[in-house]
């Protein structure tokens, strides 16, 4: 990965050069493109196994790399927009809230 700095200098300058409402809706944008992908995924690991459903699903393998790398790349300008250490407070949260679910969950379900 290149350092963060050079993340850090290319983020402001997007949105320096284009403006946060610009960052906002390129955001949305690549979600959607994300969530697109990961249906489609869905639907074509349903299909019965062909060579033709094989090639589709590693495209589209392909394709959710490069969404997911768009969609990290759009959530980190938005989180450096409303606040980096605010995001990570409330992520520091939720997993913490979570570990301690899934603990509970994987304790319950112990054959
Ligand atoms: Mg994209």
């Amino acid at each position: 990965m290149l350092n963060k700095n050079f993340y850090e200098e290319t983020f402001d300058k997007f949105k320096d050069s284009w403006g946060e409402e610009s960052e906002m809706r390129m955001c949305i944008e690549e979600m959607s493109e994300l969530t697109k992908e990961l249906c489609k995924f869905i639907r074509y690991s349903k299909n019965d196994k062909s060579k033709e459903n094989d090639e589709k699903l590693e495209q589209i393998k392909k394709n959710i790399i490069e969404e997911t790398a768009d969609v990290l790349i759009c959530a980190s300008q938005i989180k450096r927009i409303f606040g980096d250490s605010a995001v990570e407070e409330v992520m520091d949260y939720k997993i913490q809230r979570g570990r301690k679910i899934v603990d509970k969950w994987i304790e319950e379900h112990k054959n």
